[in-house]
């Protein structure tokens, strides 16, 4: 039986905290492939073009034989949710052994997620430690804890693990106000987003100018 992962999110745009996420869940559980799903229309958020998304990932990913991008979600019209990402793609991959990948902070909505009880046992969960409330790898389990608690309340039961990464700060909110404040600071002190996205994705956002001006 193969072992694949799901990594499902917004990407918008796609950061180098996504990548070494996907790198480190290919190597800690031996993975043949991780599929990265970007949400067509993502429920609570308003994404940039789903072309631009997509186009930003597979120029960040192409270098990388192990990295596939499912478009499973232009499948169904509406909200993207989770369980069905993973009833279509179990179709295209029969014989699999499917893990999800997430960062802590949406992992801890998952009691709440649309089927999210049926979903939490579809899969095992790879989770990435993530920097937003100042936590550490040792309150990270805790927060994975208490989900599985929660559900164990219910029942059921949930196979989990931590991502073996450092804590990388980086997020897509981050890159989308750094370029908002570039466009309207023109010509005074500017912060890039070198380094924080692979070259052809800054590329990308600069030469389609994605990200000056839409407001949060
Ligand atoms: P935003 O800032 O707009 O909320 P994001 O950076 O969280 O975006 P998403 O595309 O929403 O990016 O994330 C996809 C998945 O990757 C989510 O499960 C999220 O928790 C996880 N993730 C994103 N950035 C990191 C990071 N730096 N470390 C660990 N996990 C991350």
């Amino acid at each position: 039986m193969q072992q694949l992962a799901i990594f499902g999110g917004t990407f918008d745009p796609i950061h180098w905290g996504h990548l070494l996420v996907a790198e480190t869940a290919l190597h800690q559980v031996s993975l043949e492939k991780v599929i990265w799903v970007p949400s067509l229309n993502p429920p609570h958020k308003e994404a940039a073009l789903f072309e631009h998304r997509v186009e930003m990932l597979q120029l960040a990913t192409k270098d990388n034989p192990a990295f596939t991008i499912s478009l499973v979600e232009t499948n169904r019209s509406g909200t993207s949710y989770a369980i069905n990402t993973l009833i279509d793609l179990s179709a295209s991959y029969p014989n699999t052994h499917w893990y999800w990948i997430v960062g802590l902070d949406t992992f801890q909505t998952l009691p709440r997620w649309y089927r999210g009880h049926e979903l939490a046992q579809m899969c095992d969960w790879l989770i990435a430690p993530r920097l937003l409330g100042g936590e550490t790898i040792t309150q990270s389990k805790l927060i994975c804890k208490q989900v599985e608690q929660q559900l164990k309340e219910q029942l059921l039961t949930i196979h989990w693990q931590l991502l073996n990464i450092p804590l990388v700060g980086v997020s897509s909110s981050l890159i989308r106000k750094l370029c908002r404040d570039n466009f309207l600071n023109a010509k005074g002190d500017r912060q890039s987003i070198r380094y924080l996205v692979p070259e052809p994705v800054r590329s990308y956002i600069t030469n389609n100018n994605l990200y000056s001006n839409k407001s949060e």
